[in-house]
């Protein structure tokens, strides 16, 4: 049970002061939905403001505070194009534009009466050859309102909050933080010179402050490495069962391929693991491409070949489907049963599902996470296998997982390559085995840049492609702020390319009905449909070998990672694949460099070193936005700095106190609360 000291922190957004359901929306769109949450939606940056008398006192880009009176109002000639402009002019009669843009017009109308003086704070810039202030962030009819906002925190937004209504939520939430312990280890608390929690709160969203961020951000990862180490001195409490394989039911698989020495190794190191009665907890860490599938049937059938089941769990319904297809063909001719287990079965089908898991006849599972739904019971589970790409998940399954009288053996698989120094902190001190070599014959994916703006071209070159009867697949981005304007943007392409390529043509995204997404995924897989236009939800996994042409729309705005993973899922048959980054104008120094390894490399490991170096790789740690992050709080410096120290520190509690009974420990419970990383202490009472 949660501590009750942490009540006040996870009451809801809405029991804030002016939050109803119409402002919880667009908190909830940035995952805020309680009160912690808001205390811990830190300010992106401070903004600055010198205030000045005169506009001409002002420097272009400038932060600036200025009094100005309102001459004119201009609407835009179209309305709803262009902006709406306010003209105002300062005491000694120079001229600015405040513009406006879209709805915020009406505020505009109201808040700038012709005639009256107002109080303006905005970033001073140039629009040909009038100065303007483009949505000043306040305007006010006192000065000294104003003068109070020399400095101010900037938060991300979502559409339906502007800066200072949240500035006020935010404000509100630290009113009502409460008192807690003291987890960090005294020795530590005292040589870093961090203040206390909730004072660390509240100078982060005040000021720029570097300990009071280093400290939340130390927490956050105490609370991480906590968790993990429970998972590991979990497993090494509980009673698993030894497997031994004999080999018969390996020996009767007729691959049409021989495995890697890497796959060999693989094998060999899970099948060791499997030996022992003490549960395994091994990474499973390979490229797309190199061939997990296999090394994964390899671990299912040692585990029947003792007598047991083994599951396969998947993140998505489209995988789950694809891996069962997969296995079941690969396993045939050994005759074990492998069956699939999504949400979507009913009824009868699941009910003879469950029967036979129940009186095991069925000896391997596939499925989403519905398959370790408590009315799901195994006559002997074996070994349980988490294909999952979405990191910070993996250690919360394994705790799922190893519910149970007798843990299941664990392996884990994931596609992310992740450079080393990083792996702790996503893994915790999980063995890894890593598959760094590609099955052979694999040919290099011919990998180019092209202008966005060649459009024609482009989708030229796709048609030509498709003429030879190859299929390729076309990524639209996904932006940050708005999933709906994402999706429409998706749908406008496959719109225009529908008109050009017919029936040929499917799409696919997040907002799509299931049925209607795999029915669509499935003329593409049977090779009916030519052409993928997909959001990114193409990159937990398809493989279509005979889709040999990608398209990826503004790659840019991609993480390496992400681009890596999606480019693929071409190459993976014999032919030769080619890779589109298509970019748009204006293209950063990151971008550039990002495109460029992109071209050069296909390693995903030196893919993920070089992340690390370039630093546009904050998306190795999941991306904020999407909520899959391992961290909200600690950014990619700060975990390279404080995970090793945060680490240890995590170790010399568990050692001492690995209950957390302790004073500390009581308080250390506290954190892995507040970090939502209490699976860990739900194994304590378990244990
Ligand atoms: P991933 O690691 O991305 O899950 P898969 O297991 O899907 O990769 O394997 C990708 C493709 O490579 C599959 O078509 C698989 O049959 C094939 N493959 C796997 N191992 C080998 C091998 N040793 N030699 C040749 N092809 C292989
Ligand atoms: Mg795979």
């Amino acid at each position: 049970m949660r501590p009750a000291i942490l009540n006040p922190l996870f009451a809801d957004a809405k029991s804030l002061d002016g939050v109803g359901p119409k402002l919880a929306k667009p908190l909830a769109k940035l995952g805020l939905n309680t009160i912690k949450d808001i205390a811990y939606h830190l300010p992106e940056r401070f903004v600055s403001r010198r205030a000045i008398a005169t506009l001409d006192e002002g420097g272009e880009g400038e932060q600036v505070i200025v009094a100005l009176t309102p001459t004119e109002h201009r609407a835009a000639r179209n309305p709803g194009r262009g902006p709406y402009r306010v003209l105002a002019q300062d005491e000694a009669g120079n001229i600015a534009a405040l513009t406006y843009f879209g709805r915020a017009s009406y505020t505009a109308k109201k808040q700038l009466p012709v005639g009256e003086k107002r109080w303006v704070a905005g970033r001073l810039d140039r629009y040909g050859d009038m100065l303007q202030i483009v949505h000043p962030d306040h305007v006010e009819t006192e000065s000294s309102t104003l003068m109070g906002r020399v400095s101010e925190p900037v938060y991300r937004l979502s559409e339906g909050l502007t800066q200072p209504r949240l500035t006020a939520l935010v404000e509100q939430s630290l009113g009502r933080l409460p008192d807690l312990p003291e987890w960090i280890e005294p020795g530590q608390f005292a040589k870093q010179d961090w203040p206390i929690w909730s004072q660390a709160l509240k100078s982060a969203h005040r000021a720029p402050s570097e300990k009071a961020r280093e400290r939340l951000a130390y927490d956050e990862l105490l609370a991480n490495s906590l968790a993990l180490l429970l998972v590991k001195a979990d497993s090494r409490r509980r009673k698993g069962q030894a497997l031994a394989g004999d080999g018969s039911l390996r020996a009767k698989l007729d691959l049409p391929f021989k495995m890697t020495g890497a796959q060999e190794r693989s094998i060999a190191e899970i099948e060791g693991d499997l030996r022992q009665e003490a549960p395994m907890l091994r990474l499973l860490q390979g490229d797309v491409g190199a061939g997990k599938t296999v090394v994964a049937l390899a671990a299912m059938l040692i585990a029947c070949e003792a007598g047991k089941q083994a599951a396969l769990l998947a993140p998505t319904e489209i995988l789950a489907r694809q891996h069962f297809e997969t296995l079941r063909a690969m396993a045939a001719p050994t005759g074990v049963e492998v069956a699939l287990l999504t949400g979507r079965a009913k009824g009868k089908e699941r009910e003879s599902i469950l029967m036979g898991l129940l009186d095991g006849s069925i000896d391997i599972l596939v499925g989403t996470h519905a398959i370790f739904q408590e009315t799901v019971s195994y006559k002997d589970l074996g070994l349980v296998v988490i294909d999952e790409q979405h990191r910070f998940g993996v250690a919360q399954r394994l705790a799922l997982a190893g519910k149970g009288k007798r843990s299941p053996h664990t392996l884990a698989m994931t596609a992310t390559p992740i450079p080393r120094s990083l792996t702790l902190a996503q893994y915790g001190e999980m063995d890894v085995s890593r598959l760094d070599e590609l099955p052979p014959g694999r040919q290099a994916i011919d990998t180019r840049v092209v202008a966005q703006e060649r459009m024609e071209d482009i989708v030229a070159g796709v048609e030509r492609h498709l003429a030879t009867g190859q299929q390729a697949y076309w990524v639209c981005p996904m932006v940050r702020d708005s999933e709906t304007a994402d999706i429409a943007a998706a749908e406008a392409r496959y719109a225009a390319l529908k008109e050009r390529f017919g029936e040929d043509v499917v799409l696919v995204h997040g907002q799509l009905r299931p049925e209607i997404k795999d029915a669509n995924m499935e003329r593409f897989a049977s090779g009916e449909a030519k052409l993928l236009v997909a959001t990114t939800v193409i990159e937990v996994g398809v493989d279509v070998p005979s889709a040999t042409l990608m398209v990826i729309e503004q790659a840019e705005r991609f993480g390496l990672a992400q681009l890596h993973q999606l480019r693929g899922r071409v190459g993976r048959g014999s032919e030769k694949s080619v890779c589109l980054l298509l970019r748009g104008n204006e293209l950063s120094e990151t971008g550039r460099k990002r495109l460029a390894l992109m071209r050069e490399t296909q390693d995903g490991f030196r893919i993920a070193e070089e992340d690390l170096e370039l630093r546009g790789g904050g998306e190795l740690l999941g991306t904020r936005q999407s909520g899959e992050a391992a961290f909200r709080i600690a950014d990619l410096d700060q975990v390279q700095r404080l995970l090793p120290v945060a680490h240890a520190d995590a170790r010399l509690l568990i050692d001492r106190d690995g209950g957390l009974t302790s004073q500390r420990g009581e308080a250390a419970r506290v954190l892995l609360y507040l970090f939502e990383r209490d699976w860990g202490v739900q194994l304590l009472r378990g244990g």
